[in-house]
């Protein structure tokens, strides 16, 4: 069980990431989790770097997807904000939430990254699907009182870096 928990690479943000070489490896697709992964929790404002890092991603040959727990209509703004699509319901970390990620997606798990700043939602389901996984860390502290749970749980069994 604790193997599903710990991710393939982990970073301080997404903008420390090496795309390039991911893609060389034969991924396409990212799905990214949004809360304090691209943007501070509950949050809609679009940082140029933001822009900057998903139009980089395009430019290597990565589609990016959000894939978030939070409200669809939220989400579906967001993405149609960065001019990307996003996953339309959330479910992590269950399996079936990310099989039906992929499924809309056209991905599978070998052409697929999960990125998160979670580990009990978006690592742990994205390992049990099979996909490779990409912790970084929170932007902020600023969380849903659920997420803080995760945290303290997580801080018992995980070092982040
Ligand atoms: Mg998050």
């Amino acid at each position: 069980m604790f193997k599903a928990l710990i991710p393939n690479e982990s970073y301080n943000s997404i903008h420390d990431i090496d795309l390039i070489s991911l893609y060389k490896k034969g991924y396409r697709n990212i799905l990214i989790d949004v809360d304090n992964t691209i943007l501070p929790w509950n949050s809609n404002e679009i940082s140029a770097n933001l822009r900057k890092w998903i139009k980089q991603s395009e430019v290597i040959g990565f589609s990016v997807f959000l894939f978030s727990n939070s409200s669809p209509s939220r989400i579906g703004k967001l993405a149609q904000m960065l001019n990307i699509s996003a996953i339309p319901k959330g479910g992590k970390p269950f399996s079936f939430a990310f099989r039906r990620a992929l499924k809309y997606i056209r991905g599978n798990r070998n052409n697929t990254i999960m990125i998160g700043d979670q580990i009990f939602t978006d690592i742990w389901g994205g390992n049990l699907c099979g996909l490779y996984t990409i912790l970084v860390n929170p932007i902020s502290t600023r969380e849903f009182w659920g997420t803080k749970v995760n945290r303290f749980l997580e801080r018992l069994l995980v070092k982040r870096r």
